[in-house]
């Protein structure tokens, strides 16, 4: 794999840009990578794990002479540090995101590129429920999807050049425009962690009635829903502020479906949950196939209890 940019700047030092550093050494893609976190903690375990080529106190010296510079923090966060950077931003550099959510992101940190940079959102379909500059690993994007969300009239070469560095760090890409973007990842992302948070949240209080059976006894359909539940507060909270109304629109539908499957239970329609539940099975076929999971069972962790 060729080099596509001379230097990077990675905003923020979390999963995401560490796995971004990880996949962009792997397959050596860039020639230098600068990073920049807002904590001391964070700079220092960088350092010490090598994290980046070189860690930087600020983000003016981060972004200093950047090809490309990416934002990797929480969507809420994303204005004020693209306001912060703007002064220091080299003319004809792209500057990118990571963020969870399109629309907002845009709406965000747009006004603050000047003439002259490119501002090429994108968003890397992959993650787990750990954060911070140690949970980063080269293959977290292998095989998954990034989407690049361009606005207003984009820059093809780089877009390109954008595509190019997703692609080496081993994502497949596809261009998506930001609304839609801020819908289906409602539906596939963003409910099912609300969902998986209430879930939880549920079971939490029942365990002050129950004495700790919950944990004890923890089956695989609620233990699949705590490893959801687990993921980062502050990102999480950022994404259901600002993808409101797609998510609204989505928990809207659910409470619908919801009452109908509790409807079917009550008055004892087997058949509505039966073919309810052989159409949805189906989707999970779809998704191993599409080789986005493993059809092992438990999803390859060893026997389940259920
Ligand atoms: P993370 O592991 O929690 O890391 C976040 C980084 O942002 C940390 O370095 C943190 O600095 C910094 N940060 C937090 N608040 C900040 C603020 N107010 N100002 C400046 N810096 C701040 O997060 P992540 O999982 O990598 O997520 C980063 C972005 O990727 C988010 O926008 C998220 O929506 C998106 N994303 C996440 C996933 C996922 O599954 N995790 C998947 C795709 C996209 P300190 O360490 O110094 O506090």
């Amino acid at each position: 794999m060729s080099q596509v940019y001379d230097r990077v700047a990675l905003i923020g030092l979390g999963l995401i840009a560490s796995s971004m550093f990880w996949a962009i050494k792997r397959a050596g893609l860039v020639g230098e990578v600068t990073g920049y976190a807002r904590s001391e903690a964070t700079r220092d375990t960088a350092r010490r794990i090598g994290l980046c080529d070189r860690v930087c106190d600020s983000v003016a010296e981060a972004v200093a002479g950047a090809d490309l510079v990416v934002l990797c923090v929480p969507v809420g966060a994303m204005g004020p540090v693209a306001a912060e950077m703007a002064p220091h931003l080299k003319p004809g550099a792209t500057v990118s995101d990571v963020g969870s959510v399109k629309r907002a992101v845009i709406d965000a940190v747009a006004p603050h590129i000047p003439e002259g940079v490119h501002f090429i959102p994108a968003h890397p379909l992959a993650g787990t429920e750990h954060s911070g500059p140690e949970s980063g690993f080269a293959e977290l994007f292998d095989n998954r999807w990034s989407l690049i969300v361009p606005h207003g009239d984009p820059d093809q070469a780089a877009v390109d050049n954008l595509r190019a560095l997703w692609e080496g760090m081993g994502a497949n890409v596809e261009v998506m425009d930001p609304d839609h973007h801020d819908l289906v990842l409602a539906v596939t992302s963003h409910t099912p962690h609300l969902i998986a948070y209430t879930m939880v949240g549920v079971a939490d209080d029942l365990r002050r009635v129950t004495d700790s059976e919950v944990i004890k006894y923890s089956a695989a359909g609620f233990r699949d829903f705590t490893r959801i539940a687990a993921s980062d507060p502050t990102m999480w909270r950022d994404v259901f502020l600002t993808n409101k109304e797609a998510t609204l629109e989505i928990l809207g539908r659910f409470t619908e479906e919801l009452f109908a499957l509790q409807r079917a239970i009550r008055t004892g329609d087997g058949d509505q949950l039966f073919d309810y539940f052989t159409r949805t099975r189906a989707i999970r076929r779809g998704i191993i196939q599409a080789g986005q999971d493993t059809d092992k069972p438990n999803f390859g962790r060893g026997p389940a209890t259920r």
